[in-house]
């Protein structure tokens, strides 16, 4: 303050270190974080900082008059955290995401410098094109605002505020129901409909997912508890439930409580899933699926390590990610892909469930193709349940 200068925090988080770490070991991770120490270290000029914070999360600081100084620094530290590591005759390509908060303009104390830092690393961090990026007050705001809504959701079961719809799952050849997918909704009382792609990942970051995981799964039970009929229910399982040693317990006691038979309960699960602490994962789900629960891949085809996934758990379906299904009509490269996991899955005695059908020409399409299953608005939206119940009473699909 007394010398008038700038001073800039940049915050450090090193990318995929989780997968370094996981198909390295941790040894290699080990080096590769004295490696960029070390080189963080040698480049630091006059008036420059740079320390570990914990984990893979390393800060940097530096006092500056010019602007250009900053962007100096910036690209120094850059050159050093990208350049590759040679690990065991392997290149291992670190990789960060920066974040850059300006003192006195973005904060005026210490703790909000790097608090906005912080901010700004994440938004590089989300940002598939940037890997640095500077704080700007809009982020705040949003960081607030997720704050509020984080907040929110932890009363969101008790007010009532949640509710259930249900999607229809059938077969593509017979057109029989099969099942349905049961999808969640949050009426907020101010802000009105919140899309579960907004406020699932922020339930996820505060651990509000685990009550409200809870919640959907023994009220989807207890509902299809009392269907007249074999109709499945499909239910979302977050990665952090299944991160979470008790959901076999859960799942158990909630089949006990409900009285629902274990194999009309689907669990849907995304590759994320698995990848984060595999063999704890896929141990909660050999125990789930001993109970005659089945066990589907969700948005299968957009993760980056799908084969060794299904080579690593027995699922009972395969669920296509609706994207090859928006492109199949004009793209015969969908259609290619779409024809090899077809393939892949009557390999492995795996049946297939294709995501987002929405025209009847698609459906032809996976009719042809021999596709075992098929959901989407062209065969029924989500609903609440009410609207899908009479046709349940009668036998009839929905
Ligand atoms: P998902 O599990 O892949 O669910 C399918 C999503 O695709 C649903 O979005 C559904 O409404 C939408 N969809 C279905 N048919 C079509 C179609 O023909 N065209 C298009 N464009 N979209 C279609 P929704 O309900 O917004 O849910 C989004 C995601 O949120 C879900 O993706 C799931 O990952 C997550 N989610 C929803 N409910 C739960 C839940 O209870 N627990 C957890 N952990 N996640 C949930
Ligand atoms: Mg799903
Ligand atoms: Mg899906």
């Amino acid at each position: 303050r007394r010398s008038g200068s700038k001073v800039a925090a940049i915050g450090i988080d090193l990318d995929k270190f989780k997968e370094i770490n996981d198909t390295r070991g941790h040894a290699a991770g080990d080096e590769v974080l004295a490696t960029l120490s070390r080189r963080m270290q040698d480049c630091l000029e006059a008036d420059e900082t740079v320390a570990r914070f914990g984990g893979d999360e390393f800060a940097a600081a530096k006092r500056f008059e010019d602007v250009t100084q900053l962007h100096d620094f910036i690209k120094r530290l850059e050159a050093c955290l990208h350049d590759e590591i040679r690990i065991d005759g392997y290149d291992i390509k670190p990789g960060a995401s920066l974040g850059v908060a300006i003192y006195p303009q973005d904060a005026d104390n210490l703790e909000a410098l790097l608090n906005n830092s912080d901010l700004a690393m994440y938004r590089a961090k989300d940002a598939l094109t940037e890997r640095v990026c500077f704080y700007e007050v809009s982020m705040d705001e949003a960081a607030r605002s997720r704050r509020l809504i984080a907040n929110d959701l932890w009363q969101a079961v008790e007010r009532n505020e949640l509710q259930l719809h249900y999607q229809v799952q059938k077969s593509v050849n017979s057109g029989n129901t099969i099942g349905y997918e049961v999808l969640l909704r949050w009426h907020h009382p101010a802000r009105g409909t919140i899309p579960p792609s907004d406020f699932i990942p922020i339930a996820e970051e505060c651990g509000a997912i685990l009550p409200i995981g809870e919640w959907v799964l023994r009220e989807a039970c207890r509902e299809a508890a009392t269907w007249n009929n074999e109709h499945k229910i499909a239910v979302n399982l977050s990665p952090v439930q299944l991160g979470n040693a008790d959901v076999a317990d859960l799942v158990h006691r909630v089949l006990l409580d409900t009285g629902l038979s274990p194999h009309r309960l689907e669990l849907e699960i995304t590759e994320s899933t698995i990848i984060g602490d595999k063999e704890r994962a896929l141990q909660t789900l050999r125990r789930i699926k001993a109970f005659g629960v089945t066990i589907a891949i969700d948005d299968f085809g957009t993760g980056y390590s799908s084969l060794e996934t299904l080579r690593a758990f027995p699922f009972d379906k395969i669920k296509l990610d609706r994207s090859f299904m928006s492109e199949v009509e004009a793209s015969p490269e969908a259609k290619a892909i779409i024809r090899a996991i077809l393939a892949l899955g009557q390999t492995l005695r795996v049946p297939v469930l294709a995501e987002g059908v929405e025209t009847r020409h698609q459906l032809q399409i996976l009719l042809d193709e021999g596709c075992d299953e098929a959901q989407g608005y062209f065969l029924g939206r989500p609903m609440p349940v009410e609207r899908i119940r009479p046709d349940l009473a009668t036998g009839k699909a929905a």
